[in-house]
């Protein structure tokens, strides 16, 4: 399947949460969601009724898919990976998407957005451990350390990006030198940790691809 190229806010609308895709303007007022107000007393147009379980499993599915920007066949393979891993299925399909290189750059805040971050793979602007890396799926180990390599190291989005550093830092697992763009990916993150985004129910994922 195609990846979605239309308008982002749409599948935050879809899903009725916040997913985080736009970078800044998903922190700011001119979020469509943070907008959405019902008039007093009224009863909102939305769909009635109780959803069957495979619908609450299937929305919690399509959330956490679109929140870290995978295609179906992606997201499953990684389904498939965490399966064979020791210990519980759902935390480790959250880490492995935490494990993304797309996902570490976005975290490292190079990038504003995962769709950003992504890019930047793709056009050659990352390494690990100082080898150019150009593939946004390929998995971070810990001890990796990432870095912006070339002419993309005078990139205003970048520069941008990394204002955040000072605003909120990075998460737990990571390191990161703003100065030099470089970040270190110190440890797989506890599941517990994984807080920031999303309030996804993992286990509602693993019900439905166990089905
Ligand atoms: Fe759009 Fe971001 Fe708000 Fe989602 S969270 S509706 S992507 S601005």
């Amino acid at each position: 399947m195609a990846r979605y190229i239309g308008p982002v806010c749409r599948l935050c609308r879809a899903e009725n949460r916040k997913l985080f895709l736009k970078g800044d303007r998903c922190k700011s007022d001119k979020c469509p969601i943070n907008k959405k107000r019902l008039p007093p007393g009224k009863a909102p147009k939305t769909r009635m009724g109780k959803k069957s379980e495979y619908a609450v499993q299937l929305r919690e599915k399509q959330a956490l898919k679109r929140n870290y920007g995978l295609m179906e066949r992606q997201f499953h393979n990684l389904f498939d990976e965490s399966l064979r891993l020791p210990g519980k299925t759902g935390d480790n399909l959250i880490i492995l998407l935490e494990r993304r290189l797309d996902n570490v750059v976005y975290r490292l805040h190079f990038a504003s957005s995962r769709a950003q971050a992504r890019q930047l793979v793709n056009h050659g602007h990352i390494a690990i451990n100082g080898k150019r890396v150009d593939i946004a799926s390929s998995l971070v180990k810990p001890g990796d350390v990432i870095s912006v390599i070339g002419q993309a190291k005078k990139m205003d989005s970048i520069r941008h990006a990394l204002e955040e550093v000072q605003k909120s830092g990075v998460m737990p697992w990571l390191e990161v030198n703003a100065d030099e763009m470089t970040g270190r990916y110190v440890i797989n993150p506890q599941r517990q940790d994984v807080t920031d985004t999303l309030d996804i129910k993992e286990q509602l994922v693993v019900e439905l691809y166990s089905k």
